[in-house]
Formats: C-alpha cells, sequence, structure tokens
C-alpha cells in the first residue's frame, strides 16, 4: 500500500530518513506514480511532504491507540472534487507544480480506504524504537506489532525483566 510505503521512507529504528532532499521527495513520488521525476520541488515540498508523514503516523497510532483530540494536517492546500457517478475524492491546488497533486492524492487513498475499511488496518507498530507502518490482515483486526517475533517479543523480554526485577528487589 503505498500510504504505509510513504510512513516507512522513515525508518525510526535505524534513523535512515530516505526523504532527506527534495529530490529524494520527487524521485519518491515519480517511482509510486504520484509525479513526474523532473518535477522541480523545493524546500517548501519536503517539509509538506514530511509533516504529512508524521501525522499519518499519528493517525495510524490510533488504532490501537486511540485519542481525545482530533489531529489536524497543516499541509499542502487540498480541493475536493467528484467523479462522474459523484464520488468525492480528494486532489491539490490544481496547479499542477509542487508535490501538492502528489500528496493530495496520498490523502485521497486514505480517504478511500477509509471509506473501504482497511484503513483501521494500517498501524504502526507501537515499539517506541520501530514504529513501522504494517498493514494488519488478521481476521479479528488484533495484531498489533509490526513482527511478533521482533518487535513483540522484544516488549514481552522488557516486561520479564521488569518483573524479574521487581521479585528480586
Ligand atoms: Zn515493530
Amino acid at each position: 500500500m503505498l500510504v504505509q510505503a510513504f510512513v516507512n521512507t522513515l525508518d525510526v529504528e535505524d534513523d535512515a530518513d530516505s526523504l532527506q532532499r527534495s529530490s529524494d521527495l520527487s524521485a519518491w513520488l515519480a517511482a509510486a506514480g504520484l509525479g513526474a521525476a523532473d518535477a522541480a520541488l523545493d524546500a517548501a515540498d519536503l517539509t509538506a511532504a514530511v509533516a504529512l508523514r508524521e501525522t499519518l503516523r499519528a493517525a495510524l497510532r490510533r488504532h490501537h491507540d486511540p485519542a481525545d483530540d482530533v489531529l489536524t494536517l497543516n499541509g499542502p492546500p487540498l480541493r475536493l472534487g467528484f467523479d462522474g457517478d459523484g464520488r468525492p475524492f480528494v486532489l491539490g491546488d490544481g496547479e499542477g507544480k509542487g508535490a501538492g497533486a502528489g500528496l493530495a492524492r496520498l490523502l485521497d487513498i486514505v480517504v478511500t480506504a477509509a471509506a473501504e475499511g482497511t484503513w483501521e488496518r494500517l498501524k504502526v507498530c507501537p515499539e517506541q524504537r520501530c514504529q513501522w507502518a504494517f498493514y494488519d490482515a488478521s481476521r479479528n483486526r488484533s495484531g498489533t506489532w509490526c513482527s511478533m517475533a521482533v518487535c513483540g517479543s522484544r516488549v514481552k523480554m522488557r516486561a520479564y525483566r521488569a518483573r524479574q526485577a521487581s521479585t528480586s528487589a
């Protein structure tokens, strides 16, 4: 899923951000079919993309850790369109320049996934060092960790050590 890949352009655990320059962003959007490879993007495009990415990560966290407040995105200007069948979709500000149109497409995928009931299956791993976005394909949407073998067992091991420490104290 494109949104998952977009959120995972930041590898929290390895502190590796594949969107460091505006040229990284144009290359990513082009590879995803969301923009032209030679699009001249600037620092403002990169800032908007990173803001969108981290807002999405925070939103995905809410799929297993609900919050009381509303999360808002201050990103590129967006419009709402309606296709021939009257279905709404999100689109950019219409100037065709910058990353706005591509980022709007990502948001349109989010809105469509929410309407189809698959959005709530996209989650981020709650392990603080990880925060990897993953798709929870389990039947009852009970998946918590990106990988039970890695992050699930890491958390269990910490809990186990904490119990050992408290019983031996
Ligand atoms: Zn994880």
